[in-house]
């Protein structure tokens, strides 16, 4: 089965809700006719019911950009996935370097995050990779096959089809510098090794892999054109309706 590619916005913390409204009113009408992959937009939580009603019959689903591991309680300032749920939320951004680097998620926490995500039926994007310190001490495949282990502990094999890996190297977010498309390859052939593994060679077949770090309209094409590469995490050029629309039309 051919896996469809999916190209996913993270808009971190830009664009207001008014902002956010505009922004995919705008992306709605030129992406109309995009039949052929998954499309996805995670503004902030505070614009994410309004850009749920916005695209509401698009072909764009909305994302936000991490979820608790409860579902209620006394935890200030979170949002857990059931409360996205009722939004019309259907993905979760779920350790995305940022909040690793700044928000102390570790996979252990990871792995908490993302069993409640799926409880809730919702999907993930789990995002791993290595710091330039760890690819320059040549610890790339080590790094990424603890973050997978500990994210993907406990996780069935029926609950794979809802999750998506993103490939995410630290170094190429938000510095211009990206991965070459066969450095990225070489590391999503990699990640599907290790859903080989851990599950089943079917498993690893269908598991997505986005390549995340700087992607653009000019260098998307090369990594798509990559045989283990099925899509992107878009952080900067998402905030742009050409530049995004472009990158999902590759
Ligand atoms: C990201 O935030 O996930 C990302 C990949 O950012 P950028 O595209 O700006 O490097």
């Amino acid at each position: 089965m051919a896996r469809t590619p999916i190209i996913a916005g993270n808009w971190k913390m830009y664009k207001t809700p008014k902002e956010s409204v505009e922004f995919v009113r705008q992306l709605r009408d030129q992406l109309r006719d995009v039949k052929d992959r998954e499309i996805v937009v995670c503004p902030t939580a505070l614009s994410a019911a309004a850009v749920v009603e916005t695209l509401r019959f698009s072909n764009i689903q909305v994302g936000c950009q991490d979820a608790h591991w409860e579902n209620e309680g006394a935890y200030t300032g979170n949002i857990s996935p059931a409360m996205f749920k009722e939004a019309g939320v259907r993905y979760i951004i779920l350790g995305h370097s940022e909040r690793r680097q700044l928000d102390n998620d570790t996979d252990t926490r990871i792995n908490a995050k993302l069993k409640n995500v799926l409880r809730n039926s919702l999907k993930a994007i789990v995002c791993v990779g290595e710091t330039v310190l760890e690819r320059e001490a040549g610890k790339t495949e080590k790094v990424i096959e603890a973050q997978v282990k500990g994210c993907f502990e406990g996780i069935g094999l029926g609950d794979l089809a809802d999750i998506v890996i993103a490939y995410e190297p630290v170094w190429a977010i938000g510095t211009g510098k990206t991965a070459t498309p066969e450095q990225a390859n070489e590391v999503h052939t990699f990640i599907r090794g290790l859903v080989a593994k851990g599950y089943n060679s079917e498993a690893a077949t269908n598991m997505r892999i986005q390549y995340g770090g700087s992607v653009k309209p000019e260098n998307i094409k090369q990594l798509m054109a990559q045989p283990d590469i099925d899509g992107a995490l878009v952080g900067g050029a998402s905030l742009k309706v050409d530049s995004f629309g472009a990158i999902v039309q590759f």
